[in-house]
Parts: C-alpha cells; sequence; structure tokens
C-alpha cells in the first residue's frame, strides 16, 4: 500500500474540501458520497501543484507511485486496464481550482489511447467511435500538453469534411477518421512534435501541463480580473471516460436546475447527441433543448432520471446548480456540478423562492445576493437581443441604458429636457454648471474624465446613466456635432448609450425596465432585519428625498444647499450676494435668496416627516457660481446697476490661485456670518412652518470643512442666536443640532476638541481623501490609471475607501470625538457611503449611518446587511 499524500478517492472526500480537492474535486466527491453515478476517479490535491510550480517544475516526491495507487483502483472498480490494448481503460484529466474559472485551465480527454488500444477498443465497442476518440485526444493532448496552434487542427478537419463530402464531424466515417488522424500526425511531425503513444506517458504529462495551465497569462488575468489570488493552485481529477460518442444513445449535455436568466423553477439545459465533452460548449453543433428529450420514448426515461438527479443536488447544496453529465447507451453520468452563475432578476427571484419553499432561511438569502446585483436591477438596460450599431466604446461611468437626441449645449439640454424631450447631453468634460443640464438629460456622453470625473461621479448620484473617457470622439461645437473617424453625429441625431458597458451607440437601442419589484422590497426588507447601519441619502431636492425614501432611506445624511442655487432666478440672486460690495445690496440679494431657501427647505422636510435631515451650509468656493461669459456678465450688470467694467472687476477680486483650499466650507460664513444667519433662518422658518401644519421635523445643521474647534464655536453661535430670536418671535420651537463634517485631517486629528462643540459629525469622505492624499479627484483621471497599473494604488481611493490611511483618520475621529462626547451620533457623506467594501470597514468602526445617493439606498441597505452579517465582500461562489 502506497502511502497516500497528494491524492484523495472521489468516495474519500465531500463538498468542504474545496481548498484541498478545488470546486470540481469536492463536487464529485460529494455526488459520490450521495450516490450518484459519477464515473470511479480520484483528485491530486492543490497541494501537489503548489508544490510543483513552488518548485519550479518539480513533480512532487511520491506523486507518480500514489497516481499509480489510484489508478489501479479505478481498474479495480471497472474492471478494465490503464495501457492495456485489448480492454483499455481511458480516463480524463481535467483541471479545478477552488473558484472556478471557466474555460481558463485545462482538461484533456481519453488519455490511454494509442493506435494498439485503438484496435482493442474498437473490436469493443465500433471501430469509427475508437478512431474518433483517438483523435480527440491527440487533438487537446496536442494543444494542452504539446502546445501546438489549435488551428492546425482545425484546419485539418476542414480538409477531412471537404473530402467525405460531409457537413459535421459526426458524419466522419472510419475511412475519413483514420485519414484525419493521419493528418494530425503528419502535421505534429512537420511541426517537429512528438505525440506520447505510452499511456503513462500521456498521463504524466498532461498532469503536469494541467498544473502549468494555472499560470497562463488568461488565467492569470482571469484572477486579477475576479480577486482570485494566484497562489491557491489547481487540483487535477482523473476520472474514468463514459462516452457520450458512442451513438444515437449517447449525448453529453449542460443544465442549470432553474432557469438562470429568469429564476424560474423549471430545469434549463442542452444536450447533444453523439457527441462527447465540450461539443456544447464549443458550439460544434447546435445542441438541442433538454426537454426535447421527452419526445422521445428512448430518451424521455433519461430525461425523468436526470430531474430526479437534479432535484436532489438542488436539494442538498440548498441552490441553484450548473450540471454537467453524459449519457452513454442510455446510462447517465454525472460529471460536474456547481453554484450555478445567474442575472441579478434569477438570483433575487430564487433566494425568495427557496426561502418560500423552506430550502434556505432568510440570512443565506440575503448573503446570496450581491451588491452588483440590485445596482443592475435598478438601471435599465441595453437589451442585446437586437443588431447593436456600436459606434465606439468609452468608460462604463454610471450603469443604465439612455437612449435621446444628441445635444452639444448644457442650456440646450436643460430646456429641452424641461420640455419632455429626450436628450443625451455630450460634452468635452462637464463642469458643476452643467448640472442642470444634465438634470434633465436622459444620458452623459463626454470625451475626457474618468469614472470618479464629475460626470461620472454626479451621474451615479442621479441614477444617470453616462460614458466618459471616450477619447474616440471629437466634439465640434463650431458645427454643433462630434466625430467618430469619418462618422458625423449631428446634433439632433438619436444615440445610445450604455453606460453599464461604457458602448455608445448609434440610433434607439432596445432596452429593458428595471425593477425594484415586490421581490427584491421583501429581499431588501429581510437584510434590514440584519444591519445594525442606518442608512440614510445625500439628496438636495424634495424629488430626490421621496426617491430616497421610496428606496428605504432613513434620513438625509447630506442635503448640499448650494445645489439650489443653480435655477435662473437663483443664480442671479446668488451672483448679486457675491458681488455686492456694501451691506445693502447684500442684505437684498440674501433677502431674496432665504425666501427660495425657506421654500426648497420645506419641501425637503415634507417629503422625510419626523426623520433626520442634515443640510450642509453653503460650501463651495464662491467663484464657481460667477458668469463665466459676456453675456451673462452683461445681464449682471444691468441687473445690479453696475458697469461691465466694474463687474468684471469685482469678480477678478474673487479669483483664487487654489480655490479648493481657498475662501471656501466654513471660511465663507466666518468671512460673511450673513450667509450663516440667512441659511439658518431659511431653515428654521421652514421647520416652524411645519411645526405650524403638524409636520415633524428633525433638522441637523451641518458646518462644513472646519479644521479647528473655533470655526465650529462662532459658526455654532451665530445659528443658535438666529434661532433663539426666530423661536421667541414664533412663540415656539422646533429641534435642531448643530454639527460639522470632518474632511480635513487636521478635524479628525483634533475631534476630541471638535466634538465639544458639536451635537454630530459626518465624515465627508472625498475631501477627506482629497486633502489626506493631496490629490484633486477632478485632476487625478491623468495618472490615477498609471497608478492602477503599476499598483501603487489597487484601488481607486474615491471609489473604495483606503482603509490604511485615510480610514485610520477617520477611526482616530470616531474614538476621540466619543471620547470628549460619548454617544456623539456620527455618520459617513462621502461617496464612500454607497460602496460595500467601504461600508464593511464603517460597520466595523462602529458609525452610526452611512449616506448615500438614492439610486444606492438599497445597495447600501444590503451591503450594511452583508456587513453586520460578517460576510467578506469578495463572494466566493
Ligand atoms: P471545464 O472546467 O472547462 O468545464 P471539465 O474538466 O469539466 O472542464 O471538462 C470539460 C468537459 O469534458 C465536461 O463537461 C465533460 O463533458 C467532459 N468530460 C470530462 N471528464 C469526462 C469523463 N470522465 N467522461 C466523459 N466526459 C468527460
Ligand atoms: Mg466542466
Ligand atoms: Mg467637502
Amino acid at each position: 500500500m502506497v502511502n497516500r499524500q497528494w491524492v484523495k478517492f472521489f468516495a474519500e472526500g465531500s463538498a468542504h474540501e474545496r481548498d484541498l480537492l478545488g470546486g470540481k474535486g469536492a463536487n464529485l466527491a460529494e455526488m459520490a458520497g450521495l450516490g450518484l453515478p459519477v464515473p470511479p476517479g480520484f483528485t491530486i490535491t492543490v497541494e501537489a501543484c503548489r508544490s510543483y510550480l513552488r518548485s519550479g517544475g518539480e513533480i512532487p516526491a511520491g506523486l507518480w507511485d500514489e497516481v499509480a495507487a489510484g489508478i489501479a483502483g479505478i481498474e479495480e472498480q471497472t474492471g478494465r486496464k490503464f495501457g492495456d490494448p485489448g480492454n483499455p481503460l481511458l480516463i480524463s484529466v481535467r483541471s479545478g481550482a477552488k473558484f472556478s474559472m471557466p474555460g481558463m485551465m485545462d482538461t484533456v480527454l481519453n488519455v490511454g489511447l494509442n493506435e494498439a488500444a485503438v484496435a482493442g477498443l474498437g473490436a469493443l465497442t465500433t471501430e469509427r467511435f475508437a478512431l474518433d476518440s483517438y483523435r480527440r485526444l491527440i487533438q487537446m493532448l496536442g494543444k494542452v500538453v504539446l502546445e501546438v496552434d489549435g488551428h492546425l487542427f482545425e484546419r485539418e478537419i476542414k480538409t477531412a469534411k471537404r473530402d467525405a463530402g460531409v457537413v459535421s464531424d459526426q458524419e466522419l466515417d472510419s475511412t475519413a477518421l483514420r485519414s484525419l488522424i493521419t493528418g494530425y500526425e503528419t502535421a505534429l511531425a512537420a511541426h517537429s512534435v512528438v505525440f506520447p503513444l505510452d499511456p503513462w506517458d500521456q498521463l504524466h504529462q498532461t498532469v503536469e501541463a494541467v498544473f502549468r495551465s494555472w499560470n497562463t497569462e488568461r488565467a492569470r488575468s482571469y484572477r486579477a480580473a475576479n480577486g482570485i489570488p494566484d497562489d491557491l493552485g489547481t487540483a487535477v481529477n482523473i476520472q474514468t471516460m463514459v462516452f457520450g460518442n458512442m451513438g444515437d444513445d449517447c449525448a453529453t449535455g449542460v443544465a442549470f436546475t432553474r432557469n438562470p436568466n429568469t429564476g424560474e423553477r423549471l430545469i434549463f439545459g442542452e444536450y447533444l447527441v453523439d457527441a462527447q465533452g465540450e461539443d456544447v460548449v464549443a458550439g460544434v453543433r447546435t445542441p438541442a433543448p433538454l426537454q426535447h428529450m421527452l419526445d422521445d420514448a428512448v430518451w424521455a426515461p433519461v430525461y425523468r432520471q436526470f430531474e430526479e438527479v437534479a432535484n436532489r443536488l438542488e436539494l442538498h447544496y440548498g441552490d441553484m446548480q450548473d450540471i454537467e453529465f453524459t449519457v452513454e447507451r442510455g446510462q447517465l453520468w454525472m460529471l460536474q456540478t456547481r453554484t450555478g452563475k445567474r442575472t441579478a432578476a434569477a438570483a433575487v427571484r430564487i433566494a425568495i423562492e427557496l426561502v418560500a419553499e423552506g430550502r434556505i432561511d432568510r440570512e443565506t438569502a440575503v448573503n446570496r445576493i450581491e451588491p452588483g446585483h440590485i445596482e443592475l436591477l435598478l438601471h435599465p438596460r441595453v437589451s442585446d437581443d437586437g443588431e447593436l450599431d456600436v459606434i465606439a466604446t468609452g468608460l462604463p461611468a454610471s450603469p443604465g441604458a439612455a437612449s435621446g437626441i444628441v445635444v452639444l449645449d448644457p442650456d440646450e439640454a436643460r430646456k429641452r429636457g424641461a420640455a419632455g424631450e429626450k436628450v443625451i447631453l455630450v460634452r468635452s468634460e462637464t463642469a458643476a454648471d452643467d448640472f442642470p443640464g444634465m438634470a434633465r438629460a436622459q444620458g452623459v456622453l463626454t470625451v475626457r474624465g474618468g469614472m470618479t470625473s464629475h460626470a461620472a461621479v454626479v451621474a451615479r448620484g442621479m441614477g444617470l446613466p453616462a460614458v466618459t473617457g471616450c477619447g474616440a470622439i471629437e466634439v465640434d461645437l463650431e458645427q454643433n456635432l462630434f466625430r467618430v473617424g469619418d462618422l458625423i453625429v449631428r446634433a439632433g441625431d438619436e444615440l445610445t448609450l450604455d453606460g453599464s458597458t461604457g458602448r455608445v451607440i448609434l440610433g434607439k437601442a432596445p432596452t429593458v425596465l428595471p425593477r425594484l419589484d415586490g421581490e427584491i422590497q421583501t429581499l431588501l426588507g429581510w437584510a434590514d432585519e440584519f444591519r445594525k447601519l442606518e442608512i440614510r441619502a445625500n439628496a438636495d431636492t424634495p424629488a430626490d428625498v421621496a426617491r430616497a425614501r421610496e428606496f428605504g432611506a432613513e434620513g438625509v445624511g447630506l442635503c448640499r444647499s448650494e445645489h439650489m442655487f443653480f435655477g435662473p432666478e437663483r443664480i442671479a440672486a446668488m451672483r448679486q450676494m457675491i458681488l455686492s460690495t456694501n451691506e445693502d445690496e447684500r442684505a437684498c440679494a440674501l433677502h431674496q435668496l432665504e425666501r427660495f431657501q425657506e421654500e426648497d427647505y420645506r419641501g425637503i422636510f415634507e417629503a422625510m416627516p419626523g426623520m433626520p435631515i442634515v443640510v450642509r451650509l453653503l460650501d463651495p468656493p464662491l467663484h464657481e457660481f460667477l458668469p463665466h461669459n459676456a453675456d451673462e456678465r452683461a445681464n449682471l450688470a444691468e441687473r445690479m446697476g453696475l458697469s461691465l467694467e466694474e463687474i468684471e472687476a469685482r469678480i477678478d477680486v474673487l479669483r483664487e490661485v487654489n480655490p479648493m483650499l481657498g475662501l471656501r466650507g466654513c471660511r465663507l460664513g466666518v468671512t460673511h456670518p450673513e450667509i450663516t444667519t440667512m441659511q439658518a433662518r431659511a431653515l428654521l422658518l421652514a421647520a416652524l412652518s411645519c411645526a405650524a401644519q403638524g409636520i415633524d421635523t428633525a433638522l441637523e445643521i451641518m458646518i462644513p470643512l472646519v479644521g479647528d474647534a473655533a470655526e465650529l464655536r462662532l459658526q455654532r453661535a451665530v445659528i443658535d442666536e438666529t434661532a433663539a430670536a426666530l423661536f421667541a418671535q414664533a412663540g415656539r420651537t422646533v429641534p435642531y443640532r448643530v454639527g460639522t463634517m470632518i474632511e480635513l485631517p487636521r478635524a479628525a486629528l483634533l475631534a476630541d476638541r471638535i466634538a465639544e462643540q458639536a451635537d454630530f459629525f459626518s465624515f465627508g469622505t472625498n475631501d477627506l481623501t482629497q486633502m489626506t492624499f493631496g490629490l484633486s479627484r477632478d485632476d487625478s483621471g491623468r495618472f490615477l490609471p498609471a497608478y492602477l497599473e503599476s499598483g501603487i494604488f489597487t484601488e481607486d481611493p474615491f471609489q473604495a475607501l483606503d482603509r490604511e490611511g485615510v480610514g485610520q483618520l477617520i477611526r482616530m475621529g470616531v474614538e476621540r470625538g466619543r471620547q470628549a462626547k460619548p454617544g456623539l451620533s456620527i455618520g459617513i457623506c462621502g461617496e464612500h457611503g454607497g460602496d460595500p467594501s467601504s461600508i464593511e470597514f464603517f460597520n466595523c468602526i462602529g458609525v452610526d449611518y452611512v449616506s448615500c445617493s438614492p439610486f444606492r439606498v438599497p445597495i447600501a441597505r444590503l451591503a450594511a446587511a452583508h456587513a453586520a452579517l460578517g460576510l467578506r465582500v469578495a463572494h466566493d461562489r
């Protein structure tokens, strides 16, 4: 008895041993244990592969002896002998890592055949079958082990089919197959490649090739793209061949236990009669739906048997299975089962139905839905059913599909959009003042900008499909068109954007509608039972607030007051306020703004009665609001009764070298307390007027960009004074709290002192990331790709929170803040508030809530449940 260290018979393993046996091997073992018909075999463990790779290609000591012992075990079970020309045992050598890597690694079938064995096998079965199996072995071993270009074999098959006058390789008779094999042999010889005729050589060389296939270029890049570690290695499964290519009562097939597109509970599969191995996947012939078996008296019992096995497997694993099988002379053989990949819609439906069927509990159901599933379900998608005229591809910046007519001017987009036209805004890049145009567009296409560019961030926030960084197009504003190479697309032409893939499509592409239907609602309701984090939304308008509430937000974590200043009336008053040089001018503008704001806030409070609403006071550098062109400047001059020169001089004074580090945030309120007073008045008056109508409010006023406790103390005093006066006047009070955004490293460091002045903290992770890295988000597009490529960054820090650096500051801010003020309410309001991996971190450092754009609220609800349940974000399926 050989000491066994590297191999394990199927009968000895189980599904729990994926780490050791790989997914395929573990599940083959599990199926064998269940008593299902699995061709006998054994697994060479991943440890053997790791040892081989670590040693730079040395076969681990004892491996071949153990393999020989394994083969002897199979021989005993099957009564055939490996290498015996009279009654040869044929085997498959199959790769299989812990995580499924479809098509990335190699498998070779019919190992053990050679000229002599072909004769023996032919005598036992048919000559044609033996030859067909042999030519398949030469082909697969040739490609996988001898690394011969596959085209070479395809060329030979083509020639053989032409010579024989047939269309399908199944029609090649023995004579034709013989000359095909001769063709292969000649071709291999011409490439000075020696095909191993000894079965043991075949076996050893194939096992080694499968080990090596772990490190092929495509396997590596697949792992990189899917976050699979490079050091896992693959197991190798050695299994008795069963034959789907022995005639009309044989077949090979693939099936899902439920429909992977819709989730419907009905076996969804295909099969090919008289075929082997991967013929189904490779599309050599078009397979038939599995249900067709029922129309045929010979096949109907096979279908019934398969159905029974499929149900058993599903019941056993508690999830939809993806199954590979072969039928040899009417006998069903199971070759593989694994958790089936599915669309988002199917994932949700299956999870809900499995709970209803009593197969899994709610926690399991919640764990099985990935945040990405919810994301996909919330956006209409381009249907891939029809022919699409894809003219360019950019970055998939904001998912979903959008069709409309091309408009190149943001103001025109705003007007036409407001009038009910569907428009696609096409820009070289977008800036803050394109926002009204974007808000009225169906989608945005930009030539420049990355995944975190303004257009992308804003679009994602609005759930607006966007394609950015589409360098292939060239905008010509003069002629009101854009070019893609020689193609000209004019304003007014119809265009579709696929924000999920980055495709730019000419014309109106068909779409499929999103659903946040009963099933998802049910599932998110379950997620709510498990999560600890509260979920709020970043929302600036009553419509956004209402949508956020519909999606399950429990409050507003960030309402940015500046987004209310972009309407034409408002921007005029705003500009007047900014450019006024004396108290009277300013007071008049402020009064107008106060009226607008009060109305806006009332709308927001009414959309979420009684729920906490965090309103951030004016934050951006003032120059962002200034007129950009001569026309606008002239208008403003007229409105303010000033000369054009005077207006331009005042604008000049406001110019800053580095506005993001200039007069912005609470510095505005410190230098112009009347702005803070105005905003506080508008907020409190709106809350008072709600109170008068019996509507509860829970207002939280947030002071931005605080770096020192004294800034907050001063601003707070202004607000408290304003409140006292208003309450006295109204004869009633409303609850309000004053807190700050922690978005400067200094604020995180001095969080204890700042907490003494604050009722709450909210970490503004966008600015905190910018300020910690000293990295401008809007300019990072130029070098971020290089940083990602060279591995300096593994992720864009504006998308996934940098736990090591920025995360450390947040953790420290939370600790110090709560030290000074136990029970301090703490939230997150940056983009990261909607990112699952960041949410996992926030959950673990004990913040109270995360806030994200309304469209990400459902995703955050699910991610927060996963975080609370301790589910790692990298879902290992
Ligand atoms: P992949 O991981 O690429 O699916 P597999 O190892 O599953 O590779 O092999 C591919 C196909 O080869 C299987 O679907 C099955 O049809 C066929 N196959 C593998 N082993 C055997 C076997 N022992 N008998 C018959 N067919 C087999
Ligand atoms: Mg397979
Ligand atoms: Mg900020």
